[in-house]
């Protein structure tokens, strides 16, 4: 579904939490943000650009590898791919795929192309990289903590900010990789909000922020409060808040598990015995 559109952005929802496809086109060239999830909504997806963007050279950007984010790569063969290159050194590519496959089976759910990991072209790997297409600009910053290969990009000019699985109004950080890795990225965002003035936030997930630095802002500083108040709370064996964190968001229920998994992975990082302490 088309949830917001301007002149040169096209933002696709997927009906599944809310995860965001992002589509941004400028003269001949049109850059397309993982592509997402249902089979449908993925097929809708590739019918509108076949409609509207065929004669545009077609950039894929990854924002990092979680399956949902990369299930769509089959349906646009012709695209070149961007992705970090931690993306691209993934040792999970297969076990990633198995992800898709399941899903697909749980829910009866048939894709008429085949799945594959994508092939990256340009590799990221430093913070600052720019990559110059045919009619605009991106920037690039490393965005570890989520996953191993999380990527901000930033598309130049247009400030607009893809922030992939970070700073969503529908959940507290999942750190699947790693906590102070995920803390660091977030302070990349001060940095990023000093050099490019962003008017448009476009998270993985939930709603996109317009022209309010404090909201980015207030996202950014409640998911170190978050993490902060978790990695404490285990190291001095104190009570950790949930209640009062769950009531901040929309749709707490998912978030329980996310939680707990969060309390185990930092638990396992700071070489605690992992299990109870809920
Ligand atoms: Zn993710």
């Amino acid at each position: 579904m088309i949830i917001y559109q301007n002149a040169s952005l096209t933002l696709f929802q997927s009906g599944l939490y809310q995860t965001n496809s992002i589509l941004f086109h400028k003269s001949n060239t049109a850059l397309l943000v993982d592509p997402n999830w249902l089979p449908n909504e993925v097929q809708f997806i590739r019918d509108y650009l076949t409609a509207h963007h065929a004669d545009q050279s077609l950039y894929l950007l990854f924002t990092h590898s979680d399956y949902d984010h990369i299930l769509g790569y089959g349906l646009f063969p012709e695209a070149k791919v961007i992705a970090s290159q931690a993306f691209q050194e993934n040792i999970r590519k297969s076990e990633i795929l198995e992800e898709i496959r399941d899903f697909d089976q749980k829910h009866y759910l048939q894709r008429d192309y085949t799945l594959s990991y994508p092939e990256v072209d340009f590799c990221i790997s430093t913070d600052g990289e720019r990559l110059i297409l045919d009619d605009f600009s991106l920037s690039f910053y490393q965005a570890p903590g989520h996953t191993a290969d999380g990527l901000f990009t930033i598309i130049e000019g247009e400030g607009i900010f893809l922030a992939g699985d970070y700073l969503s109004d529908l959940e507290f950080p999942f750190v699947y990789y790693s906590s102070s890795d995920y803390l660091q990225t977030l302070d990349k965002i001060d940095l990023i909000l000093q050099k490019h003035p962003i008017q448009l936030l476009i998270p993985g997930h939930g709603a996109i922020v317009k022209n309010d630095y404090n909201e980015i802002l207030s996202r950014k500083n409640r998911d170190k409060a978050y993490l902060t108040e978790l990695i404490s709370s285990i190291q001095n064996g104190t009570d950790f808040s949930l209640a009062d964190w769950l009531k901040r968001f929309p749709f707490p229920q998912g978030l329980k598990d996310e939680h707990k998994k969060n309390q185990q992975h930092i638990m396992m990082e700071l070489g605690y015995q992992s299990g109870g302490n809920d």
